[in-house]
């Protein structure tokens, strides 16, 4: 699915499956004890004290207290440390990078901002660099973790790191992995911002009984990303969750991708303004009509969205229409894959409470009773800097592996 981001050691093989099961668990249950370890893993007792004595030595955990005991002497509790490595992600949200360094249990230590000052890809790879030197110079070297996670717009050829295309951007053919890989030492995984958003979701929102939830992001464009039991669902070539080219108006206005009526035809930054334009020239009253009477085309879909929060009819009706759109293409989500939650994130969505509350309302009209009683439908409360914390989960997935791999240990 993703490229492998380190080369395997051949002699190595069998210790690294060992330590990574022990790390994994660690990680998983927290607080825990050697004979427990070795209960779940089915591990000898000798070779779990090799691993935990090389994990004592590296803060990876630490022995705290003692646990419960049958009889004889209670064991002593590992406890995981998450601040042991840190995993860096990125992510381009409104045409700045959000830079973050997350611990091994995704919660952020450290973010950046970097604008990109054009929306030209070496630009915006440029600005990425710098971002990324400015976060790594605030860490510990030896306990960032040897790949990076990027989450840019558009769809990404996930085995390559290659964004094939990113139409909002004007992106075609960009190596932006391969690119960031040569300019900063480190490897690279790349996929869609909204794929990293669901990945961020998983880790940090969803309960752990959550196993498939879509995470749907609106801006400039429309994508989502979708957990099925657990797992990034990416599709045959990575392109899997391009709802923004859902058709929902067969004869509706033309789309980059060559079709008409795509839903980001209707609900994108664009769109919005574009409706309430055409709205205000129909009914023109309200205060969005007298706070962009002169300006018209000085009117964003922020806005719209912020005086339909106010009540302003014109504005209400407008970000209602869109809600319709959304909700319909939500329907088909929850009928076709039956998630227990749909988060609606990306700059619109996360500017109007209001159109996050229409689209769980209106849903109903499209959505099958049943698949929809299981759902429900969230708006994100990671904001802007879901998509990187996100793409740090890209690497985090691989962290029972990659930690091995630090500068520390291969001294
Ligand atoms: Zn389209």
């Amino acid at each position: 699915m993703i490229h492998r981001p380190t080369k395997e050691r051949p002699n190595s093989a069998s210790r690294d499956v060992t330590r990574s099961r022990v790390f994994e668990v660690l990680s998983v249950y927290d607080r825990i004890s050697r004979p427990r370890i070795a209960e779940i893993t089915g591990l000898s007792r000798a070779t779990i004290s090799v691993i935990v004595d090389e994990m004592l030595e590296s803060g990876l955990v630490t022995q705290s207290g003692s646990g419960s005991s049958s009889g004889g002497r209670p064991p002593t509790i590992l406890q995981f440390c998450p601040s042991a490595a840190y995993a860096i992600g990125a992510s381009l949200y409104d045409d700045n990078w959000r830079i973050v360094a997350t611990d091994l249990s995704s919660q952020v230590v450290a973010h950046e901002f970097e604008a990109i000052p054009d929306r030209s890809a070496d630009t915006a790879i440029d600005a990425l660099v710098r971002g990324m030197d400015r976060l790594r110079n605030r860490l510990d070297p030896s306990r960032v973790l040897p790949v990076v996670g990027i989450g840019p717009p558009g769809l990404v050829d996930m085995d390559h790191g290659i964004v094939k295309s990113a139409v909002d951007l004007g992106w075609k053919e960009v190596a932006i992995g391969p690119e960031i890989e040569r300019r900063t030492g480190l490897h690279a995984l790349v996929a869609n911002r909204s794929k990293a958003g669901a990945l961020a979701v998983l880790w940090r929102v969803a309960k752990p009984e959550t196993t498939n939830l879509v995470y749907v992001s609106i801006g400039t464009g429309v994508a989502a990303g979708i957990i099925l039991d657990r797992e990034l669902f990416v599709g045959t070539n990575s392109s899997a969750g391009e709802l923004g080219h859902m058709t929902i108006i067969p004869d509706g206005p033309l789309c980059e991708c060559g079709n008409r009526g795509c839903l980001q035809q209707l609900v994108s930054e664009q769109a919005i303004g574009n409706a309430a334009r055409l709205a205000l020239r129909h009914r023109p009253e309200g205060q969005l009509y007298e706070a962009h009477e002169h300006h018209p085309e000085l009117l964003t879909a922020f806005d719209v969205l912020d005086a339909a929060e106010q009540g302003d009819p014109v504005a209400v009706s407008v970000i209602e229409e869109v809600a319709e759109y959304l909700a319909i293409a939500v329907g088909n989500l929850v009928n076709l894959l039956n998630p227990q939650i749909v988060v609606l994130g990306g700059p619109i969505a996360e500017a109007s409470p209001k159109l996050i509350e229409s689209v769980a309302s209106f849903v109903r009209r499209h959505a099958m009773a049943y698949p929809l009683s299981a759902a429900r439908i969230i708006g994100n409360t990671l904001g802007p800097e879901t998509g990187a914390i996100g793409a740090a989960v890209l690497v985090l997935q691989h962290s029972d592996r990659l930690y091995f791999e630090l500068p520390a240990w291969t001294k």
